[in-house]
């Protein structure tokens, strides 16, 4: 039989069939001559051991679509990243790193912001162009009043998606909406129930529904850009590729070089200020971190 592991506690894996039976199971380590560790994500084939109390072991783990680091899970199709409109308002640097390290490992985000149920038309039109130019799929929802949620829906059926955020953004709202039966705890005061429980809390996916997983990761205030070039980091913002022609020097840095096509877009308005300042901001950070 098999099925998708949706949780890994103490050598313990929990793996979620298609006819949406949970089995616990143990895994010897050793698949087919290959020794890996599996991964929350992985499609694996179990034995099953003990229908009734529904207790098995991984006899193999199947090819991986891909394997993500942070958060440790194989086989995800797409990450979904919210933030508020407003309420918190946006941290954008956090926004771009989050961008960056899920384009870095190839995996397609999309950019949910929340809760625009309490900013108007022009705000939403701000925050939809800045990054509709860097070629981000975005949504706009309200979690509180359902508004926008269909688009939530379309975008995650039949996939599996990383949920992530900085706290109090409202995806626990979100999750809920989702899936009524996760019952995520909301609101302030269940975050400070929740901290202490943040360091032991595994990675878990949740069934949706068909071949819907949705993955919640815990929310973050930082996140840090390492083993990575400078130079690299230019790769990571697209919208100033059409740019980059015009710089009179090969390989410009777009930061202190004259004759920059990129900071000339920037100062015609064709790219976005945030953007760019998040560039230099993370440039000199890269630049910084090399010295030590
Ligand atoms: P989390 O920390 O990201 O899981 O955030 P929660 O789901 O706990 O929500 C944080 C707060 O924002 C709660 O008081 C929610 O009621 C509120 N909230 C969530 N979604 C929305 C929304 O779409 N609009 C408004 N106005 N408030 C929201
Ligand atoms: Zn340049």
């Amino acid at each position: 039989m098999t099925g998708k592991i949706i949780k890994g506690i103490a050598g313990f894996y929990y793996i979620h069939t298609s006819e949406d039976r949970v089995y616990e199971c143990k895994a010897k380590g050793i698949f087919r001559n290959r020794k890996i560790k599996p991964l929350v994500g992985d499609n694996v084939e179990i034995d099953v051991v003990d229908e009734g109390n529904r207790i098995g072991n991984i006899i193999d783990v199947l090819e991986r679509k891909n394997e993500l680091i942070r958060p440790a899970v194989a086989n995800v199709d797409q990450a979904m990243v919210i933030f508020a409109a407003s309420q918190p308002e946006p941290n954008f640097n956090l926004l771009d790193r989050f961008l960056i390290m899920m384009s870095r490992q190839k995996v397609p985000c999309i950019i949910c912001f929340n809760k625009s149920d309490i900013v108007d038309g022009e705000e939403l039109k701000l925050l939809e162009e800045t990054y509709w130019k860097c070629g981000f799929d975005i949504v706009f929802i309200s979690a509180l009043t359902g508004e926008g949620f269909d688009q939530i829906k379309q975008r995650i059926e039949n996939k599996t998606t990383v949920l992530a955020g900085p706290s109090g953004v409202g995806k626990s709202t979100l999750i809920n909406l989702i899936k009524p039966e996760a019952n995520m705890e909301t609101g302030e005061i269940s975050r400070k129930i929740e901290r202490g429980r943040h360091t032991t809390r595994h990675s878990e996916l949740f069934h949706v529904s068909g071949s819907t997983y949705i993955m919640d990761t815990p929310g973050f205030t930082s996140l840090y850009i390492d083993n990575m070039e400078k130079e690299e980091l230019r790769n990571y913002f697209v919208e100033f590729d059409e740019f980059e022609p015009y710089c009179k020097f090969n390989g410009c840095a777009h930061i202190n070089e004259p004759g920059c096509g990129v900071k000339e877009a920037l100062e015609q308005g064709h790219i976005s200020k945030i953007r760019y300042d998040n560039y230099v901001f993370l440039y000199n950070e890269l630049k910084d971190k090399k010295k030590y």
